[in-house]
């Protein structure tokens, strides 16, 4: 059937806003069924049915889309991916609006979760921070979170009480320790020790008193 030779067709449908106006076939979707290979309704009303059962039908709806989705995971995910890929920088705007709009909540939140939790969420950020200090400094890295557990309670070096939640840079975040800092992060060359006793080794200070400039300087 020619689609683009100027032919056209009345949409059957009464209540359609063409209103009997002849519109061009290319206004009306295949049909295997039918006599003249299109359907008797144009694409609009079409449309408007669609949105119309969708609205009435909304928990029918969702799990239609649902199985769909599950069926066509690959169709679903190269769509996404598509998508990404074409609005990069609109997705990076609007994290960091939501970032900037959400600061204090999102805080709170990381807050809560490596107190709930430390175990999975410090030693998760505390192994990006080693990969990248490992990284910078050209030493190997391949500890895993097996290598940190059990999380120790006291600073094994000064022996204060050791902070697992981010916020302001204090004497007593937990941070981990290269026992020997050339081997890098391997299996059985770290430990978790207070960041003032890490930045104390560093400066080959065994006081213990540094300062929270110095200590802010080698936070991570
Ligand atoms: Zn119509």
């Amino acid at each position: 059937m020619p689609r683009s030779n100027g032919a056209t067709k009345v949409c059957s449908n009464k209540s359609c806003h063409f209103e009997g106006k002849p519109q061009p076939i290319s206004s009306f979707p295949k049909s295997k069924t039918s006599k003249d290979g299109l359907t008797s309704w144009c694409k609009f009303c079409h449309g408007e049915a669609n949105r119309e059962w969708t609205h009435n039908n909304l928990e029918r709806h969702r799990e239609l889309t649902r199985r769909w989705s599950a069926a066509n995971r690959e169709k679903v995910n190269a769509k996404i991916r598509r998508w990404h890929a074409s609005n990069r920088e609109r997705i990076r705007e609007t994290q960091r609006e939501y970032k900037r709009k959400h600061a204090a909540k999102i805080a709170e939140n990381d807050k809560a979760k490596l107190l709930k939790n430390p175990e999975r969420h410090w030693t998760r950020r505390a192994l990006t921070r080693c990969k990248v200090r490992a990284k910078e400094s050209g030493v190997p890295f391949s500890i895993t979170a097996e290598d940190l557990l059990p999380l120790p309670e006291f600073c094994s070096v000064f022996g204060i009480k050791l902070d697992y939640f981010s916020g302001p840079v204090r004497r007593s975040w937990a941070s981990v320790d290269r026992i020997v800092p050339s081997l890098g992060y391997v299996p059985g060359n770290v430990r978790i020790i207070s960041l003032a006793a890490n930045v104390a080794k560093l400066d080959g200070d065994e006081s213990g008193l540094v300062p929270l400039v110095r200590l802010a300087a080698a936070a991570p």
